[in-house]
């Protein structure tokens, strides 16, 4: 199973993502929103991966809620407390286990989707980052690599879309066309997930 070393390899390797991706998913955000996502982001991720540099928690779940902390107290943007959320509901979730397998992940990062949708009102198909991390999650019923896919293609998927949520919902129909930035970072970590996986 995937101990508490593994979930900060992973949450590492995407702070190391996020600094790569940063321009890009500002970029995203410029069309529909107010051109912050990357740098909200990396501020976070920085945030996360310098506490867990400093202390490593015993479990997945401690070093999830810990993350998950960092994210709500750093990030201005919806996208802090909303993945923030996402990292501590799936953190409780695991509770104490000393590592977990690919399906008690799923089950945990189901429940921190969910927290999301019901912190953000939105659902799949609003154009969010939910609309990348509900398949993510079904993916991984299956594989890393699913997950990974499931995620990637419905963060494309997102562009032919009018946002129901968020800041990119105020642009109405000329959200169209552009690729949402909270669904392209979600589709990140999840790949991220899965070549720390690997
Ligand atoms: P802000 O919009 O406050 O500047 P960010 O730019 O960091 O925050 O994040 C924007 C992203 O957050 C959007 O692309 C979208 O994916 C996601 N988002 C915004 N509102 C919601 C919501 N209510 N539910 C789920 N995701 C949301
Ligand atoms: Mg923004
Ligand atoms: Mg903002």
């Amino acid at each position: 199973g995937l101990d508490a070393a593994f979930f900060t390899r992973w949450l590492t390797a995407c702070a190391a993502a996020v600094e790569r991706e940063a321009a890009h998913l500002t970029d995203l955000d410029a069309a529909i929103g107010d051109a912050d996502h990357g740098s909200n982001l990396q501020r976070g991720f920085r945030a996360v991966a310098d506490t867990l540099a400093k202390d490593e928690p015993a479990t997945p779940g401690a070093v999830l809620t810990l993350a998950g902390r960092q994210l709500i107290s750093t990030v201005g943007g919806a996208s802090g407390p909303l993945y923030g959320t996402l990292l501590r509901r799936t953190g409780k979730a695991l509770g104490d286990a000393p590592a977990v397998g690919r399906a008690a992940l799923a089950e945990a990062l189901g429940q921190g989707v969910a927290a999301v949708a019901q912190l953000g009102g939105a659902k799949a198909g609003d154009k969010t980052m939910l609309d990348a991390l509900e398949p993510a999650v079904a993916g991984l019923g299956q594989s890393y690599a699913d997950a990974a896919r499931a995620a990637a293609d419905a963060a494309e998927a997102t562009t032919p879309l009018q946002a129901r949520k968020g800041r990119a919902s105020y642009l109405g129909e000329r959200s169209i066309g552009h690729q949402d930035p909270g669904a392209t970072s979600a589709a990140l970590l999840i790949g991220v997930l899965a070549e720390t996986a690997e």
